[in-house]
């Protein structure tokens, strides 16, 4: 008999929590899993998967408005929110019922209740007061939306969490942020027929992003008649008869429906009982963990979110299965948190994988910069002016390309794919040698011939 209930523990049923879990009980541990909220985690219930079927729904405006260049007529297309929102709903729902199920499979037992770390080796419900004992406890609770910034009437504003049940499509939204949450809802927002304003405090938007990239999507937002307001931030926010009266720093007032703050996610490690378990956390809450998501206790582990490393989904997935193949599958599995192919899901659409510009310059002496800036094929017809942007970033030593930048439709799953050429090393010559797909916007990538001078 063990000297312990369980072998794994695992608090939050998020993306990371599950994967371990379920590997974990594959690999024939006795696995518990609490989760307070939903099984899902952010991604599925609040965040990735319901934020982008809002924005397919906010695309079909682009369609709609194209559609006539190519000889269709469309009356005048009516959206209801209440449907839209409804149907995300049970589609979250029915991922809900597949993540409990998964899990139950796997062998793992859900606890549908909050769960508190007491020490190195045990977990307290305090709904019941029940105690388990385990030989490794998993935190994966994931992050939260940061309670900052700090304005008068900041509790008129909601967050990413409340956003996905607004009662209604509001005429008027103004959004706090200049990231990946501010600017997916500004675009999801402008498409369904708000009215946006971004407030920003930085010089530009997506700060981390190539500068291109930034300038490019803020030119684009402006064409598409999204306010984006920088070098600003919130002073106050009242209620008013017809909805919020927003004041910025610069001391003009603004009227919106909704406000909502996107200014960054926190780790969820408040009252989880790390501290006083003698868990290390930073001065952000995150909990510190080793190349092998091992806390200080070692014992205790962490995985997602709520370490702070890389706050993305398939990067908490990676950290779960890689923290149940070190620990029960006798396989020591270390996470590379490098070259990390990403999106943002605003419309226009931005994927990115590798370096900015500027840090490929700071790295490679003999940088090469390659660049097409280019009205798709459909546009000819839709007469939309918006264009595409694609930039490889290229050491002109080893030939090898160390970024790989886009801004157009379909961003995401180009750079999903030139993910797997650049972890392979691939070199410009290899792009070269490639043949084109044509008529696609993606064979841009393998005809680019000159660099930018
Ligand atoms: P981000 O860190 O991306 O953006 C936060 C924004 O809020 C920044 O523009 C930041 O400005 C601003 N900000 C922070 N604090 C304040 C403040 N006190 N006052 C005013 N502005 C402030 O966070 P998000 O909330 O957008 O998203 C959290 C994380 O979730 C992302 O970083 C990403 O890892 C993940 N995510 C990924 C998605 C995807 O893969 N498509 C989608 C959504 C989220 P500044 O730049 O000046 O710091």
């Amino acid at each position: 008999m063990s000297q312990f209930d369980v072998d794994l523990f695992v608090i939050g049923a998020g993306s990371g929590g599950v994967r371990a879990a379920r590997v974990a009980a594959q690999y024939g541990a006795r696995v518990k899993v609490a989760e307070e909220f939903r099984v899902g985690g952010t991604c599925v219930i609040r965040g990735c998967v319901p934020k982008k079927l809002l924005v397919y729904a906010s695309r079909f405006a682009d369609e709609f408005e194209d559609a006539a260049g190519f000889g269709w007529e469309v009356p005048s297309p009516k959206f209801d929110w209440k449907t839209l929102i409804a149907r995300k709903d049970a589609e979250i729902a029915r991922l809900e019922g597949i993540y409990t199920t998964n899990l139950e499979r796997a062998g793992a037992e859900l606890i549908a209740a909050r769960a508190v770390v007491e020490g190195p080796h045990t977990v307290v419900l305090p709904a019941t007061g029940e105690r388990v004992t385990a030989r490794n406890i998993l935190i994966a609770t994931g992050g939260r939306p940061a309670d900052q910034p700090h304005f008068v009437g900041r509790e008129h504003a909601i967050s990413s969490n409340e956003v996905f049940h607004l009662e209604s499509l509001p005429e008027r939204i103004t959004i706090i942020g200049g990231g990946y949450i501010a600017l997916e809802f500004a675009g999801v927002f402008a498409g369904l027929g708000s009215k946006v304003s971004v407030v920003h405090r930085g010089p530009h938007l997506l700060r981390g992003f190539d500068e291109e990239v930034r300038t490019s999507l803020e030119a684009a937002y402006r064409e598409r008649g999204i306010e984006i307001l920088l070098e600003r931030t919130i002073e106050r926010a009242e209620k008013i008869q017809d909805g919020l009266r927003i004041t910025l720093s610069d001391g003009s007032a603004h009227e919106a429906d909704v406000l909502l703050s996107a200014a960054g996610r926190v780790p969820y490690t408040q009252g989880l009982g790390l501290a006083a378990s003698g868990v290390a956390l930073n001065d952000k809450g995150a909990v510190i963990v080793d190349e092998f998501s091992r806390t200080n206790v070692p014992s205790i582990f962490a995985v997602g979110d709520v370490t702070d490393r890389v706050n993305l989904t398939p990067m908490a997935i990676r950290e779960g299965q890689a923290f149940a193949d070190t620990v029960f599958g006798e396989r020591t599995t270390r996470v590379d948190h490098k070259l990390i192919p990403t999106a943002v899901f605003s419309t226009p659409e931005i994927g990115v994988v590798g370096l900015t510009e500027s840090e490929a310059r700071a790295q490679y002496a003999q940088l090469k910069v390659y660049k097409a800036t280019f009205r798709p094929l459909k546009a000819t017809l839709s007469g939309r002016q918006e264009k595409i942007l694609m930039k490889l970033l290229v050491d002109g030593v080893t030939d090898k390309i160390v970024g790989a930048h886009m801004v157009g439709d379909h961003a995401g799953e180009q750079v999903q794919l030139l993910g797997v050429a650049l972890s392979m090393g691939a070199t410009k010559a290899d792009f070269d040698r490639t043949l084109a797909v044509h008529p696609t916007a993606a064979e841009e990538w393998v005809t680019m011939r000159t660099p930018v001078p």
